[in-house]
């Protein structure tokens, strides 16, 4: 017998389907983690063997967080990183990652994943690239398991040390064989390309600062031989656009070109220092970008055109980035902010496209396009970052998708006065936690808690290990 999962009675349930339906009264039933039926709560089956009630509650999609670095949970706010921009933000990091071990690996993954589902986030992206002292993907993949998020983990990588002209120290850097061996073992063992996957795996040297040319080049042969995804960090900041000029003669895009890293199986991070030329090349190629608003704000690094991206067709998601320069993962946070981003953009730097040269005010109904709605925001956040990791089985509650969704309670301070539009007090009121978070049909959030798991004893043991890790810098 089919596992079933009834919800219903929410106040409005956003689909995100293709008429973007906002249901009142709405609800789902899914069998076996898949969704059957979506609609008004009283055509829906009357029981199943999970009944939620969500009874003055409004129900959206989960959340896709498409670039996370979870270790860096332990060192979040770190005193002598607080106030730089990313060069040197990294360069006070690096040793102390470098440290990290399988048993801190696994406590900070599993809170920043705590975190992220009780923001609403149902899929999460990490990007991991330090593998020292038994720190391993295998760790963080149990660890996904233990909480029951869908995990997109990273084999990422440094190895281009200071000695070669990398920006890592060399004591912070593997193998390149080492690397590419363990590539393989992990896409082996635990990649899953079927609809409904809960655990894939993605390629992803960190930057072009801190892997060599062959290294980018031997992982996008690897990830297409094995059909999986390429990630990297790319345009983050001036600092690494003047690396690659320098090093290269070619600006970040163009590099990456080269390299043979464009293409609908590759998506960057921040992409934040482009030009009218990159982002048609982006669209082009079907590359994808992962928006951080916070961690770009955090470390000075840029606004990123993410209107213009949309308006051009490049497919865009949101990460909330690692915790060490966020330092939330919260990603109901991180829509909030990249909806109100877009704004302040407007109101600092001239238009894209073609009324460039007018400096009309932000009001008049030519810009009208130009402002970030709530509801694009949330877009991004769910259909979006589907999109961005190459999947048509989550990001909306439809029929033949994931169940995977998040409840919010709308009689709640934060929402009070705010509910003549519901959807949008979502991020134009203070994020609010969620009530019920729902992955592949299982409750992993009940009441606001993390179900099935003491969250008391492992904050402990996170900040325990923080501590060690900082105090031996
Ligand atoms: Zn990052």
């Amino acid at each position: 017998m089919p596992q079933s999962l009834l919800l219903k009675n929410a106040n409005v349930l956003v689909t995100m389907d293709d008429g973007r339906r906002e249901i009142a009264n709405g609800g789902l039933f899914a069998e076996d983690g898949v969704i059957t039926e979506v609609g008004d709560s009283s055509a829906l089956p009357d029981t199943a063997d999970t009944v939620i009630d969500a009874s003055g509650q409004i129900v959206l999609p989960g959340f896709v967080n498409t670039h996370h670095h979870l270790n860096q949970t332990l060192t979040r706010n770190l005193p002598a990183a607080q106030n730089n921009n990313l060069f040197p933000w990294l360069q006070a990091h690096y040793e102390i990652w470098a440290r990290t071990n399988g048993e801190a690996s696994r406590v900070s993954t599993l809170i920043g994943l705590a975190e992220l589902v009780l923001s609403g986030c149902t899929t999460v992206f990490d990007h991991s690239y330090v593998f020292k002292n038994g720190n391993s993907v295998d760790i963080q993949i149990e660890a996904a398991k233990d909480i029951g998020v869908r995990f997109h983990a990273s084999r990422g990588s440094m190895s281009l040390g200071e000695s070669r002209g990398g920006l890592p120290p060399d004591s912070c850097v593997e193998d390149e064989d080492d690397i590419l061996r363990d590539s393989i073992r992990v896409v082996d063992r635990y990649h899953d390309a079927d609809h409904g996957a809960m655990t894939r795996i993605v390629l992803a040297p960190c930057s072009p600062f801190s892997v060599s040319e062959t290294l980018m080049r031997e992982s996008a042969k690897l990830a297409r031989d094995k059909g999986v995804m390429l990630h990297t960090h790319l345009c983050e900041t001036f600092d690494e656009e003047r690396f690659t000029l320098e090093k290269f003669g070619k600006r970040p895009v163009e590099w990456m070109e080269e390299l043979e890293w464009l293409g609908p199986d590759v998506w960057y991070a921040h992409a934040v220092h482009v030009d009218e030329d990159e982002i048609r090349t982006f669209a082009r190629t079907r590359s994808g970008v992962a928006h951080c608003p916070c961690s770009n704000m955090r470390l000075a690094s840029g606004i990123a055109p993410i209107k213009a991206y949309m308006a051009a067709g490049v497919r865009v998601g949101l990460g909330v980035d690692g915790s060490a320069s966020n330092d939330a993962s919260n990603i109901l946070l991180e829509a909030r902010q990249a909806m109100l981003l877009a704004r302040l953009k407007m109101g600092l730097l001239p238009p894209d496209g073609p009324h460039k040269r007018f400096l009309l005010p932000q009001s008049h109904p030519l810009r009208a396009g130009e402002w970030m709605t709530a509801r694009e925001a949330l877009e991004l956040a769910t259909l979006g970052g589907a999109r961005v990791l190459g999947r048509s089985d989550i990001g909306a509650l439809e029929v033949g998708r994931c169940a995977d969704f998040f409840t919010l309670d709308l009689n709640t301070i934060g929402f009070a006065g705010g509910l003549n539009d519901p959807v949008a007090a979502v991020l134009f009121c203070a994020p609010q936690a969620a009530k019920t978070t729902v992955i592949n049909g299982q409750i992993i959030v009940e009441d606001g808690e993390i179900a099935g798991m003491d969250m008391a004893p492992l904050i402990e043991e996170h900040n325990r290990w923080s501590q060690r890790l900082a105090e031996a810098s």
